[in-house]
């Protein structure tokens, strides 16, 4: 049996989260009335006309740029034909020789180890609209979808496992999500990823025949898909067969792909020049407007964290995993000076009661409430056990960290004279252990502190009894 080196390429669709549709000014609000979004032009009327969205064209750019691409200044957009029911025009309006941007690259992380991989290119296009199917035996048509921006980004073939496809995807999500153009949803359809995967023996350079598997709607079955679509390759060369090309599906139930069409039946799309549409035009001005609207990149901040907060890796990933996270981290690294301290109370603590949602995260405190708590624990006004009752306390609500404190009369005890009392109280009941402290045994002091901290229900600021046990006893 041959060793086979599997070779894949990701195409990815993301919507880019304007207000309205790329040629039209309907609104692309998801989940509204079925063909209630719709007007002349994405409904494909004759005599309508599209008008270029500008604001498209600047995320779009965007997008690019934070891959790394170069932005063309002049670019061309295409019809691409073909009959389907939710495409009213008989042709989607896209890119095709002529692409705004290409020549870019995403960079990866897996197992500690970082990859870059190359992008083809960036184009835009429009979307299709959505046929529902088995409706009370019918099949219907909801065109709110239809002309909604895209961004289409095709990478190069240049991953060599499942497990690099999926971390590019998830590289690339999490660049579309900061930059804030694309929520980033698989399962709701408006992040969508087709692989394809070829065979090739290892050692070898020339790549072998692939299939294309699409609408792979998880990050979880990106994975699955292609490992089932290697088996499935492994198998048939093994055998002395031969792969032919064809656009294939993953059946999540049964863990396999299946023939959507061969080769023979692909579509001649008849690209050719949108005649309805001026070539596009984009100036450096606009480009590096663009570039200056970016924010810093989720693979940047990692490696800044890292390197100058010296955070550990695995909390650089979880802190960076999504937008809402890094800010919460930031603003509550601005009211509290020590970003490991922060960084453990919100991987451990707060991000247990975080959601995220597109580019949505809640949280069940603020910041600002973290940064206080943390505060009370650093002026030794709570023990770090003392911290996570008040968090439980002020989870979910607005109340101040400090006014729980008071209120449940949970404030350390720093006071030298009542701490002192207790120490002597608690010298005379141990003589044994005072005696081996004298005898230069200093780790018993522990055991004595442990007493002290036992009669005050951990109410006293165990450094300051630490430091009256010492004074006592020596
Ligand atoms: P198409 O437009 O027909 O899908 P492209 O040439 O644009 O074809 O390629 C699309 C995707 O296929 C790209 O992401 C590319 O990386 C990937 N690809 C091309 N050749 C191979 C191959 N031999 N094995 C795996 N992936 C490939
Ligand atoms: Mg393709
Ligand atoms: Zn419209």
């Amino acid at each position: 049996m041959t060793d086979y080196e599997p070779v894949i390429g990701l195409e990815v669709h993301a919507q880019l989260l304007t207000r309205t549709k790329l040629f039209c000014g309907c609104s692309t609000n998801f989940g509204a009335q079925p063909n209630s979004n719709v007007c002349p032009v994405c409904l494909g009327l004759p005599g309508s006309l599209p008008v270029l969205n500008a604001e498209a064209v600047a995320m779009a750019v965007r997008a690019a740029v934070a891959l790394g691409c170069t932005i063309e200044p002049k670019s061309i957009f295409a019809r691409k034909n073909y009959f389907y029911p939710d495409l009213p025009k008989g042709y989607q309006i896209s890119q095709y020789e002529e692409p705004f941007s290409r020549h870019g690259s995403l960079e990866l992380e897996l197992d500690g180890v970082t990859k870059r991989v190359g992008i083809t290119r960036v184009h835009m296009e429009e979307d299709a609209g959505k046929n529902v199917h088995g409706v009370g035996g019918d099949s219907l048509v909801d065109l709110n979808r239809a002309g909604v921006p895209l961004v289409e980004i095709v990478g190069e073939p240049d991953l060599r496992s499942s497990a690099e496809a999926a971390a590019y995807l998830r590289a690339l999500r999490d660049v579309l999500v900061f930059i804030g153009v694309n929520d980033g949803n698989l399962e709701e359809g408006s992040f969508r990823c087709d692989a394809n995967v070829s065979l090739r023996p290892r050692g070898t350079e020339k790549f072998g025949t692939r299939c294309e598997i699409k609408n792979i709607n998880s990050f979880r079955f990106v994975q699955r898909a292609i490992d089932a679509e290697i088996a499935r390759q492994t198998a048939i060369l093994d055998a002395g067969g031969k792969i032919t090309q064809e656009t294939r599906s993953f059946d999540p139930d049964t863990s396999q792909t299946k023939t959507l069409r061969s080769k023979e039946d692909a579509h001649d799309y008849r690209y050719f020049p949108e005649p309805d549409l001026p070539p596009l035009a984009l100036d450096a001005a606009f480009i590096s407007a663009q570039k200056s609207k970016l924010p810093e990149l989720p693979a940047a901040m990692r490696r800044r964290v890292v390197e100058e907060l010296k955070l550990p890796p695995a909390a650089a990933l979880t802190l960076t995993g999504h937008p809402g996270y890094a800010r919460f981290f930031a603003e509550a690294c601005a009211g509290f000076g020590d970003p490991i301290k922060v960084a453990n109370w919100v991987v451990n603590e707060v991000l247990r009661g975080a959601k995220s949602h597109g580019l949505d995260a809640t949280f069940s405190v603020t910041p600002a409430q973290v940064a206080e708590l943390l505060a009370l624990v650093e002026a030794g006004d709570i023990s770090g056990k003392q911290a996570k009752e008040v968090y439980a306390a002020i989870e979910g609500s607005d109340r101040s960290p400090r006014a729980v404190v008071d209120e449940r009369g949970m404030r350390v005890v720093s006071d030298a004279g009542a701490i002192q009392a207790v120490c002597e109280r608690v010298l005379a009941a141990h003589p044994d252990q005072v005696a081996s402290i004298r005898a230069g045994k200093k780790g018993v002091l522990g055991f004595l502190v442990g007493q002290v901290m036992k009669e005050t229900k951990g109410s006293a600021n165990p450094k300051l009894v630490s430091s009256v046990l010492e004074k006592l006893t020596s």
